[in-house]
């Protein structure tokens, strides 16, 4: 069965002076335990694609079914995880990360239990009562990380979440990322302006063409890198030709832009 089905979507922005065609005829759909990136310049439309399928914006035309429902029902679970982690400083950690539970009141000690296990897991045990700003960017992302899981969503919404990190943080976070999604079997959404990444973290690759946002091609990554943990993928003897062919593609809707 399909995770998330996107059929024939369009969205138009329009403010006070002007009206801007965001994007037009997107049609893809995503199978369960995909891991999918939408790929593409800045402003060509990836965060507006990404409030679409959570259901934060209406598109315009076109409709959005995740698993067999529309994207309007309140049971889908999808978790969201950004560029910035927007922790709130105020919170401790614990509290950062529960808060999704209490919200949706599913609050108990098996469910606080489980979310802390998740913060083990990857190594932030030991600063659930500081607050954020006492930690670093790479693990105020772990954090924003445990937080998704938390309320064990079905699908996953990452937006450019690696890209204000160190490279070296980025590479780490990459593959704890990949690992924990793929060891619970996620369906995932990675958008992301960085070809290395897409190809070193995906089963697909949806290079987007800017202004109006188009699907410009679909890149089936080779099942051995797509497999392989992130790190490894870039070390793999095919990545450099898959990064060459979506390399050249990007330039040449670049030149015509
Ligand atoms: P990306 O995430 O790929 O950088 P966005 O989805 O943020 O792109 O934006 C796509 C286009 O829509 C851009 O041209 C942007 O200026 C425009 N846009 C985004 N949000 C709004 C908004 N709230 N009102 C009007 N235009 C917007
Ligand atoms: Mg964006």
């Amino acid at each position: 069965m399909s995770a998330l089905q996107i059929q024939d979507v369009s969205l138009g922005y329009l403010t006070k002076r002007e009206a801007t065609l965001a994007l037009e005829s997107i049609s893809f759909s995503v199978e369960d335990g995909e891991f999918i990136s939408i790929l593409g310049p800045s402003g060509c439309g990836k965060t507006t694609l990404l409030s679409i399928i959570a259901g934060l914006l209406k598109p315009t035309s076109g409709q959005v079914i995740v698993g067999n429902k529309q994207n309007n029902d309140s049971t889908i679970q999808i978790g969201y995880m950004l560029q910035q982690d927007y922790l709130f400083p105020w919170r401790t950690i614990e509290d950062n990360i529960t808060l999704g539970l209490k919200i949706k009141g599913v609050y108990t000690e098996k469910t606080r239990a489980a979310t802390l296990d998740w913060l083990q897991q990857l190594g932030l045990s030991d600063k659930k009562h500081l607050y954020p700003n006492q930690l670093s960017g790479g693990m105020r992302q772990r954090v924003a990380l445990v937080r998704m899981l938390a309320t064990n969503p079905s699908l996953m919404l990452l937006d450019e979440p690696f890209s204000a990190l160190d490279y070296q943080t980025k590479l780490k976070l990459e593959d704890l990322v990949f690992d924990t999604l793929k060891s619970e079997n996620k369906t995932a959404i990675l958008v992301t302006h960085d070809i290395g990444e897409a190809i070193a973290m995906s089963d697909r690759v949806i290079l987007l063409s800017p202004r109006p946002g188009r699907i410009h091609q679909i890149f089936t990554i080779p099942r051995d890198i797509a497999k392989a943990l992130p790190f490894a993928a870039r070390q793999h003897q095919d990545y450099n030709d898959q990064f060459q062919m979506i390399w050249k593609e990007m330039e040449s809707l670049a030149s015509t832009s």
